[in-house]
């Protein structure tokens, strides 16, 4: 049974644990090095379990803390090639670590790592689904403006998913971002909103993924309420019900309670 760890969620910072105790992976490192390590600790988990970084794009939110982690505890990092390109123009990627292009699938402490495109304005962000040792299958979308066709089919059929809840799209249009970042925001290259990501999961759950945990959401645009409640009503109106046909929760931002799921 592998574990997973919202460590940090949101705007704020982006940095998933996948493993056991011993071992593991990171999705991204979204905070800074010093933070990652101590919240790891509050898991009990050294940062000598952590075998490899998978980065998701080069937005700060998700590679804030990578130089310092990657280089500190000697750790291989995986983008995709323009990814990595954009990490050498921010000087993130200045040599101190090893950094490899995502292939198709890659093996990282016993754990096996495939990547999904995902739409997004960035240099060319990626999903990922990952495999266990036990083979359980978790997979990962956050930042996406929309679900396409290789996103949908990477998201069927797993035993947990993190999916993207980033905004109440109401909230976004009387909220107080400039009229260019709500269109981002609301753009195929922005962020899944509440509303998006509702009317998604009946549709995963009829393709047998039945676990859902509500990621990346907006401390200006949404609630962790709304974000929940949202999808609970969705798939319920779909004549599913909580705890027997699904189980959904929210990524905390800070994990000040220390939640994990076992998948
Ligand atoms: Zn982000
Ligand atoms: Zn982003």
């Amino acid at each position: 049974m592998a574990r997973l760890i919202p460590l940090f969620s949101g705007s704020s910072g982006n940095c998933y644990y996948i493993g056991s105790k011993k071992s593991g992976i990171l999705i991204d490192a979204g905070r800074s090095a010093k933070q990652i390590k101590e919240k790891l600790a509050s898991f009990d988990i050294e940062p000598s379990a952590v075998k490899g970084i998978f980065v998701t794009h080069e937005h700060i939110d998700h590679v804030k803390g990578l130089r310092v982690f990657a280089s500190k505890f000697k750790l291989p990092v995986f983008a995709s090639e323009k990814t990595i390109l954009a990490l050498r123009d921010m000087e993130i990627h200045d040599g101190s670590f090893q950094i490899h292009s995502v292939e198709n699938k890659i093996e990282v402490a016993g754990i096996t790592v495939k990547n999904f495109k995902i739409s997004h304005d960035c240099a060319d962000g990626r999903g990922y689904k990952i495999y266990t040792e036990d083979e359980r299958v978790l997979s990962f979308a956050t930042d996406l403006g929309f679900v396409s066709d290789e996103v949908f089919e990477n998201l069927c059929g797993c035993d947990f998913a993190v999916i993207e809840s980033n905004h109440d799209v109401n909230m976004l249009l009387n909220g107080p971002y400039p009229y260019m970042l709500k269109r981002r925001i609301l753009s195929e290259r922005g962020h899944l909103s509440n509303e998006t990501t509702a009317g998604l999961l009946p549709e995963l759950v009829k393709k047998g993924t039945r676990r859902f945990m509500l990621a990346h959401l907006s401390s200006e645009n949404n609630t962790k309420e709304l974000s929940f409640e949202t999808s609970l009503c969705s798939l319920k109106m779909a004549g599913f019900e909580e705890n027997k046909d699904f189980t959904l929760n929210v990524s905390p931002k800070e994990n000040i309670n220390l939640e994990s799921v076992i998948f």
